[in-house]
């Protein structure tokens, strides 16, 4: 998969963070530590990563994880952020001229995947209802024409070549025709693919250039295999030299690539990442979104939800509502129900609680809280009638008979039930109120 060592590796390191509370300065930097491992072994580039790290390390010991309700997933979220910036921030789309046709000029090495991606792009475009033209400037490589051709074919989009036995023509002449036969036939969009050589070279990149020059192109995007390792540095930066680039395509992100290309290029050169490459076939092929490709190098998508969760449920004004309630005497077994229920999507009672000012000292007590405890209560609370939860006063013998039955429990069960609420209530109301809570043995509430 994409990322999969550099995925599994940064998973561990967080897998050791989770398990801690409060994140000392040490813990930070022994992560950051590891994940700026990960990166390099990943072939990031080093000036990547050490920016990358060292905003990291700031933000991870500054106060938005300090003040966090869980430190380590505020981290996560951190490296997340970070990511996306490494990545390019926001999405980049595909960029239309006003007049069309719109030019689209390839660029990159031989078999980094330009004329495959000329094939995926045409084909994208045109089910998008644009009218594509594919042109072959490519008069190098003895296939290359053929290729685009099939290319073309299997995207049912018409490609314009050079014509047969006139393979060593000038590049720069067959694209300017192109864009004057395309607008003669109306395609609103003209696809140049051009000559690649295996390493970089100055004569190739002053054909780049002139064809550039002759054809003023719209968009100029330079395709890059992800599995080129350390050299994509170099070899994005000499194509930004030599023609330059409005874009960059990643491709070959399907391969076991350790995918340092993809997290070094649009960082190094400052040119968004604006479409990726994932196989063979001409579907295989995506708009680069920098926030998706994060969550799948994180793989912590579902992390992430519980982080949103935590934070749209545990905001302090949240906490500030219950406390009042708390303070004013008007919290039910309605309200106890409600926030059982958001516990119960976090998954921690003892969370919930060390929000509210002042309730730290009850968190050892609710050390040994069985969660399943909620499950119960849910039952009991559920059963009851509107009226009953909003005043428990209601609760008598032949109600908490009904509510008994109604929850498959006994009335002993709901007995204890108010009991507790009662004694929670109060409890938390001293709490909301500033005082310390004096509740011995207060047990499941
Ligand atoms: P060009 O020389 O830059 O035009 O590169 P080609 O388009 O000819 O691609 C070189 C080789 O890489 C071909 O065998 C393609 O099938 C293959 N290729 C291109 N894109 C991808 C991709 O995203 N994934 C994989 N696995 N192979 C690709």
């Amino acid at each position: 998969a994409v990322f999969g060592t550099l995925s599994d590796r940064l998973a561990d390191t967080f897998k050791n963070l989770r398990s801690k509370g409060k994140l000392s300065a040490a813990d930070v930097d022994g992560t950051v530590r590891e994940i700026r491992r990960a990166l390099l072994d990943a072939d990031v580039a080093l000036d990547v990563v050490k920016a990358f790290t060292t905003r990291v390390r700031e933000r991870a010991l500054g106060d938005e994880v300090n003040r966090a309700l869980n430190p380590a997933q505020q981290v996560v979220q951190i490296v997340n952020d970070e990511l996306i910036q490494i990545l390019g921030g926001q999405q980049r789309r595909l960029e239309f001229a006003k007049n069309p046709p719109t030019v689209i000029m390839l660029a990159g090495l031989q078999g980094a995947g330009k004329t495959t991606l000329a094939g995926k792009l045409a084909k994208w475009l045109a089910e998008q209802q644009h009218t594509p033209m594919l042109v072959a400037a490519d008069l190098q490589r003895p296939n290359a024409v053929t290729q685009l051709q099939i290319v073309g074919e299997q995207a049912g989009v018409p490609v314009f070549a050079p014509e047969p036995g006139n393979g060593v023509g000038d590049p720069v002449k067959v694209a300017k025709n192109a864009i004057k036969h395309a607008i003669d036939k109306q395609h609103d969009v003209v696809i140049v693919d051009t000559a690649g050589r295996l390493g970089v070279d100055a004569e190739m990149m002053k054909q780049a250039r002139d064809i550039r020059k002759a054809i003023d192109p719209d968009e100029v995007l330079f395709v890059i295999d992800a599995m080129i390792g350390q050299d994509a540095v170099a070899t994005a930066k000499a194509f930004q030299e030599g023609v330059d680039f409005t874009g960059v395509v990643l491709s070959k992100l399907d391969g076991d690539a350790r995918g340092g290309a993809a997290l070094s290029v649009a960082s190094v050169t400052g040119r968004p990442i604006i479409f990726a490459s994932t196989g063979e076939g001409l579907s295989d092929f995506e708009p680069f979104h920098p926030d998706r490709m994060a969550s799948r190098i994180l793989d912590l998508g579902d992390i992430l939800t519980l982080i949103e969760q935590a934070q749209k449920q545990f905001d302090e004004e949240e906490a500030r509502k219950v406390a009042e309630k708390l303070a004013s005497d008007t919290f039910t077994l309605e309200d106890f129900l409600a926030q059982m229920q958001q516990v119960k999507k976090m998954g921690s009672l003892k969370g919930m609680l060390s929000m509210l000012p002042g309730a730290k000292g009850m968190r050892e007590q609710l050390e040994n809280f069985d969660e399943r405890e909620i499950t119960r209560t849910e039952a009991i609370i559920q059963s009851m009638t509107i009226a009953e939860r909003r005043n428990p006063k209601l609760l008598n013998g032949s109600r908490r008979l009904r509510i008994a039955k109604g929850s498959g429990m006994t009335v002993t069960d709901v007995n204890q039930l108010v009991a507790r609420f009662e004694q929670a209530a109060k409890m938390m109301k001293t709490v909301a109120r500033g005082g310390v809570p004096q509740v011995p043995g207060m047990g499941p509430i």
